[in-house]
C-alpha cells in the first residue's frame, strides 16, 4: 500500500528528533549537554498555572468557539496594541494549537499548488514543510553571515516571479537570532505592497531582543501592509508555555474567517484550559518576561565570550531569540577517529558521540556550514558544553 505523495515529501523535524535523542541519553544516565532545545528552560509562572486549575474547578472544560474564546481574542488584541502598537478587532484573531499550527493554517489559507513563498535562508526548518504541505513552493533567498544572515532588499526583489504569493519573515529569527530593522521592514513592506503579496510575519520571539534593539512588527508600518500581513505569535516562548499549545494569528477579517473555518474541521478549538490560562497570562503582570530576557541576555553574553576562545569556530552575535549560529567551516574536511566530517550532520553526530554534546546541524536550516546552539540552558551547562566543544575541536585532525 502506498502513502500519499504529499506525506512523502515531508521531512521529520530534526530539532525534535535531536532533542528527543539527547533526552533519551540523559534518561539512561549519560551526562549529555543539550544545546538543541527550542524552549525556555523556565517553569510556566505560578499565576498562569493557578488560572488553569481554576478553569478546571470552574468546569471550563467544554468546547469553545473553534477559533478561540472571545475573551482570549480580546486579550490578544489588547496585548498586540500594547506591545507592538497594532490595532486589531477580536474578529481578526484566530487562536490555534501553537504558532506552528497558526503557520500551517496560513499556508493552507493563502497558497494554491504552485504558488511561491519567498523564504529567507537560514530558515526555521518547519517553514519549507508547511509551504510544501499546502502545495506551495519555497523560494529560498540566502542571507549572508556578514549581513547578519539577512538577505538584501535586492535579493527579495530578484526572487519575485509571476507565481509569488507571499514572503515569510521571522524576526527575531530562529535559527540566526537576527532582528530586522524598521528601515529594512519598510523596504520589504514596499515590495510586498507593490507586488500584491502577503507577508507572513512570525513574531514568536518578539519579546526576546537584546542590546537595546527593538522588535518592530511589519504590520505596524501602515494600513496597506497591515491589510496583507498575517502576524503570528503565541504563548510558548515569552510565557514559557511551550507545552500548553496556544498560538495565534492577527490578520484581516476575511482571512481570519477562512482560517477559523478551516480549523473548525481540522482540530476544533485549542484546549479550553490553556485558553483560560492564556487570558490570565496576557492580563497579568508580565515583569517575569523582563527577568527572563535578562537571564537570556546574560547567557548570550556568556556563550559568545566562551565561543570567542574556541579556535576554528566563529559566529555572529545574535540580537534576539535564544540561538547562536556557529560557523563550523573550520571543522569540515577534518576527521575524528578516522571519521571525516563532511558537513553539519556529521559534526553533530560526532559531537554527541565523542563528548556528549547535542547541537542542531545547520543542514536542517539550509546552512550546512553551521550548527545551531540554543542558550536556553543554565550557565553551568553552557560553560561545560562549550568546554567540551572546544575539546572536540582539539581532537580533530
Ligand atoms: N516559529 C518559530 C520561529 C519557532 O522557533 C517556533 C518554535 O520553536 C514556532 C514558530 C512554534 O511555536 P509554538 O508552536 O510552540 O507556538
Amino acid at each position: 500500500m502506498k502513502l500519499s505523495d504529499r506525506v512523502l515529501t515531508i521531512s521529520p523535524s530534526l530539532t525534535l528528533k535531536i532533542t528527543a535523542q539527547a533526552k533519551e541519553l540523559k534518561a539512561s544516565g549519560k551526562n549529555v549537554i543539550g544545546f538543541g532545545a527550542g524552549e525556555p528552560n523556565f517553569s510556566t509562572p505560578g499565576f498562569i498555572c493557578d488560572a488553569a486549575k481554576e478553569a478546571i474547578d470552574k468546569g471550563f472544560t467544554k468546547y469553545t468557539p473553534a477559533s478561540g474564546t472571545r475573551e482570549l481574542k480580546t486579550s490578544i488584541a489588547e496585548n498586540l496594541y500594547k506591545k507592538s502598537g497594532l490595532s486589531y478587532e477580536a474578529d481578526c484573531i484566530v487562536v490555534s494549537n501553537g504558532a506552528k499550527h497558526s503557520l500551517f493554517n496560513i499556508c493552507q489559507a493563502i497558497l494554491n499548488p504552485g504558488d511561491e513563498c519567498i523564504l529567507p535562508s537560514p530558515y526555521w526548518l518547519t517553514y519549507p514543510e508547511l509551504i510544501k504541505m499546502a502545495g506551495g513552493v519555497p523560494i529560498y533567498i540566502e542571507g549572508k553571515e556578514q549581513n547578519e544572515f539577512k538577505p538584501t532588499i535586492e535579493d527579495f526583489k530578484k526572487a519575485i516571479t509571476s507565481h509569488t504569493k507571499a514572503i515569510m519573515l521571522n524576526s527575531p529569527s530562529n535559527p540566526c537570532g537576527c532582528v530586522y530593522t524598521k528601515k529594512e521592514l519598510e523596504e520589504i513592506a514596499k515590495i510586498a505592497v507593490e507586488n500584491d503579496l502577503y507577508v507572513i510575519s512570525d513574531e514568536i520571539y518578539s519579546e526576546l531582543v537584546y542590546d537595546g534593539n527593538e522588535h518592530v512588527s511589519i504590520a505596524s508600518l501602515g494600513e496597506d501592509i497591515k491589510e496583507r500581513t498575517i502576524v503570528v505569535n503565541g504563548m510558548s516562548k515569552a510565557y514559557a508555555m511551550t507545552g500548553w499549545r496556544i498560538g495565534y494569528t492577527a490578520s484581516n477579517k476575511e482571512l481570519a474567517k477562512a482560517m477559523g473555518s478551516y480549523q473548525s474541521h481540522a482540530t476544533s478549538n485549542p484546549n479550553s484550559i490553556a485558553q483560560y490560562a492564556s487570558v490570565a497570562a496576557l492580563k497579568g503582570n508580565d515583569d517575569f518576561i523582563k527577568d527572563m530576557v535578562k537571564v537570556f541576555d546574560n547567557r548570550r553574553n556568556l556563550i559568545c565570550s566562551l565561543l570567542d576562545k574556541v579556535p576554528g569556530l566563529s559566529y555572529i552575535r545574535p540580537k534576539g531569540a535564544f540561538y547562536v549560529m556557529v560557523n563550523i567551516s573550520g571543522a569540515i574536511g577534518k576527521s575524528i577517529n578516522g571519521q571525516v566530517i563532511s558537513g553539519s550532520a556529521d559534526f553533530g553526530e560526532q559531537l554527541i558521540k565523542n563528548v556528549l554534546v547535542a547541537v542542531i546541524p545547520g543542514a536542517a536550516f539550509g546552512a550546512d556550514n553551521y550548527v545551531r546552539l540554543s542558550y536556553a540552558l543554565s550557565e553551568a551547562d553552557i560553560t561545560d558544553g562549550i568546554k567540551r566543544i572546544s575539546e572536540f575541536m582539539d581532537m580533530l585532525k
